[in-house]
């Protein structure tokens, strides 16, 4: 499909008294209008600081250092994200663009009503009426499975997964361009997050929502995403078709991440056949930054980095997918 959001060498920086920690150094990534793109990787990769950028959520001490994203919106020309300040930003971003930020069901506000939490969403947001607004609540809790008594509740009176629900209807009250979605099964029991992903994938089809969901467990890419970016040390290594995420990883660093695929709601595994710590963001390993730990390393991976580059001919018509590694490139020698 056509491209709804373009991140073009995105910089997100955090000062610190030791220097800049460069927690997303460099993103390239393109967002399809209509698909769920997972973004992967573990903890202190910089999804959550690429996220949060591009819903322009970024607090001090961090900073956009640098980069573009480009937004192609349905109701509008293409704008830079990055460039909207003030009012222009407000409105976008709950027109264009609606967040579930991790752990949302606890965002809920504990003294009102469920109805009162829409409303305010709804009305702070858009143009419509509060009649408008009221009118779709009972619509709004449907599409996540609630009957229309729920409005009347308070958050305390519904199940962890009827509250995440709730805040999915919030979410898609203002029918926006773009979902993104922030570790949106983490901490839920495995019932609850089988309802998640299945309301997650129901809500893509049904409404045809362009959806970014971030989450380190493979396992729900592996089960929702069409298409999976995975992070290392600040920046997208691989991006591909789901299945050959899973079937046919081409950066070591995506290899040991599948083999590394604990079952949904399982415990977390260390990386299999991976040594070594993750990285520090204001120390990033010179040239591929994989490189202290990849078992495939050649001389040049410590001196240059490798582009994000299509490493194979098309796979079964799937666009063939993008990784950053020498071992596909001139320089590691490897040439096709
Ligand atoms: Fe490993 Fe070199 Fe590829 Fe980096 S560039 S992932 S170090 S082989
Ligand atoms: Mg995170």
């Amino acid at each position: 499909g056509s491209s709804l959001l373009e991140i073009e060498d995105l910089k997100v920086y955090y000062d610190t008294i030791n220097g800049a920690a460069k927690a997303v150094d460099g993103v390239n990534l393109t967002v399809r209008r209509g698909e769920i793109l997972g973004i992967a990787g573990e903890s202190g990769c910089g999804k959550s600081t690429l996220t949060t950028a591009l819903l322009r959520l970024t607090q001090a001490p961090g900073y956009i250092a640098g980069g573009r994203i480009m937004f192609h919106r349905m109701d509008g020309d293409p704008i830079d994200l990055l460039k909207l300040s003030g009012e222009e930003l407000r409105k976008v971003r709950w027109r264009n663009l609606s967040y579930l930020p991790q752990g949302s069901m606890n965002t809920l506000n504990p003294v009102l009503r469920i109805k009162e939490q829409f409303l305010d969403v709804m009305l702070e947001h858009s143009d419509m009426s509060k009649r408008e607004a009221e009118k779709m609540i009972p619509n709004l809790l449907g599409q996540v499975n609630l009957e229309p008594y729920v409005a009347n509740m308070h958050p305390h009176e519904l199940s962890g997964g009827m509250k995440q629900r709730v805040t999915l209807a919030m979410a898609i009250a203002l029918n926006s361009d773009l979902m993104v979605a922030d570790e949106p099964t983490t901490a839920l029991d495995v019932h609850v997050q089988r309802v998640v992903i299945q309301m997650l994938a129901d809500l893509r089809d049904r409404l045809g929502m362009t959806m970014i969901v971030v989450t380190h467990d493979m396992a729900v890419h592996a089960e929702l995403a069409d298409r999976v970016a995975v992070m290392y040390a600040g920046d997208v290594v691989e991006v591909g078709d789901v299945r050959q995420i899973f079937k046919a990883p081409k950066h070591p660093y995506t290899q040991a991440l599948i083999n590394s695929i604990p079952r949904i709601g399982g415990e977390r595994v260390r990386l299999a056949g991976i040594t070594g710590n993750t990285p520090s963001p204001r120390n990033w390993p010179s040239g591929c930054r994989f490189h202290p730990r990849c078992p495939h390393a050649m001389p040049v991976c410590s001196e240059q980095a490798p582009a994000l580059l299509e490493v194979t001919k098309d796979l079964n018509g799937m666009q063939p997918p993008l990784a950053s590694c020498h071992l596909y490139t001139q320089a590691g020698g490897n040439d096709e």
